[in-house]
């Protein structure tokens, strides 16, 4: 009886000012007999007055599923089911709807550039109001220890981080791995191209991975009472601020005969648009991009090779092989990959 049903989490961004935030749902679905395929999950509806999207008046919007992954964390027969909103007549994309201005792009022309991302996402636990492992007043030790740390005394929340990881892996998630950042409390994950044959980094699935990763850490920590901030500079003063550094190339930058052209010619295009960037990087930059902490103030364009003080960073063995990708530092840890793919596909390409 239980699996001819199944449970889906439809998953979406409401339209909360100036970062969005996930919500989700759950709807019980009959499952076919020879498994589920997308066009299984039926389009739903939600009240957009509760989540900063409509009126009370004319408050029903339309979720549509457009990717799914197995929830193994939940049941067997569970998933994951990301959505894109729609105003009520089902045809137009909600204002908060980012992924549609995404898919247009590509269709314009950028999916012909065949390009790969890759995010390194880092974020803060916190518990009772402080950073997780902080002492309950005053400060941990001075930033140094625990970048990368192993051990009670410097690295907090391991079981949390490490059963998230397993749960990507576990869920086909394009998970590439994962690290203890500077400040304490504070960890890192990257989601994107992982040099696996037949695996498709294009912007919209690695898009679509990273919004599912943030919500399945949330809920891993919600089961030990912890909260995960996505804040920009989550503690004010000498503390690390915490970004979403954003790695791209195409066709052309990873070619052995155009390489470092292509990114050389991007890197032009980008310090013409630099403050279009920022506009969508993600609330409150200014906070993090101090000229401190390994980040270029915000209103300086540099790049460089192997430089953590630059806008635009050429990793060092992109820079000996002359071709590959290249690493925009800038977007903060609430930015949506949705908004900086796009901003990077219409600067990068032309479009
Ligand atoms: P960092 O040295 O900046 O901390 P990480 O090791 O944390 O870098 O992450 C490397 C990132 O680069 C990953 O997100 C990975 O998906 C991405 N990446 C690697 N190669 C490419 C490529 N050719 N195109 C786009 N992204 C790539
Ligand atoms: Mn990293
Ligand atoms: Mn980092
Ligand atoms: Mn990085």
């Amino acid at each position: 009886m239980k699996n001819e049903f199944c449970y889906a989490e439809y998953i979406w961004l409401d339209g909360c000012q100036p970062t969005q935030q996930l919500r989700s749902k759950t709807r019980i679905i009959p499952q076919g007999e020879t498994g589920i395929s997308l066009q299984d999950f039926p389009e739903w509806g939600f009240d957009g007055s509760s989540t900063y999207q409509a009126e009370g008046r004319s408050s029903d919007l339309v979720l549509r599923p457009v990717s799914y992954i197995k929830d193994t964390l939940r049941a067997d027969n569970a998933f994951l089911v990301m959505c894109e909103v729609f105003e009520a007549d089902a045809k137009t994309p909600h204002p908060s709807n980012q992924r549609a201005e995404l898919r247009r792009l590509l269709e314009k022309g950028g999916d012909q550039h065949d390009i790969w991302v890759g995010f390194e996402q880092e974020y803060t636990f916190f518990k009772d109001n402080a950073p997780l492992g902080w002492p309950k007043d005053g400060y941990p030790a001075p930033q140094g220890p625990f970048y990368c740390s192993v051990g009670a005394k410097v690295a907090y929340g391991r079981d949390i981080v490490d059963a998230h990881m397993m749960a990507c892996t576990e869920m086909n998630l394009m998970i590439y791995g994962i690290n203890a950042e500077v400040m304490p409390g504070q960890w890192e994950f990257q989601i994107g191209y992982r040099g696996k044959k037949g695996e498709s980094a294009d912007p919209l699935t690695v898009s679509d991975h990273l919004w599912l990763a943030r919500y399945l850490i949330h809920r891993i920590a919600e089961e030990k009472q912890v909260t995960v901030s996505f804040d920009n500079k989550p503690v004010k003063g000498d503390w690390n601020g915490a970004g979403m550094h954003t790695n791209f190339s195409t066709r052309a930058t990873r070619d052995p005969q155009t390489g470092m052209s292509a990114i050389k010619a991007a890197i032009a295009n980008l310090e013409k648009a630099h403050d279009a960037h920022i506009a969508v990087y993600g609330a409150n930059l200014a906070e993090r991009l101090t000229g401190h902490h390994e980040t270029c103030d915000i209103n300086t364009f540099r790049s460089g090779v192997s430089n953590r003080g630059a806008s635009i960073r050429i990793p060092l063995n992109v820079s000996l092989e002359g071709y590959g990708y290249f690493e925009d530092r800038r977007p903060g840890a609430n930015a949506n990959p949705y908004e900086v793919v796009s901003k990077l596909i219409q600067t990068v390409c032309q479009l």
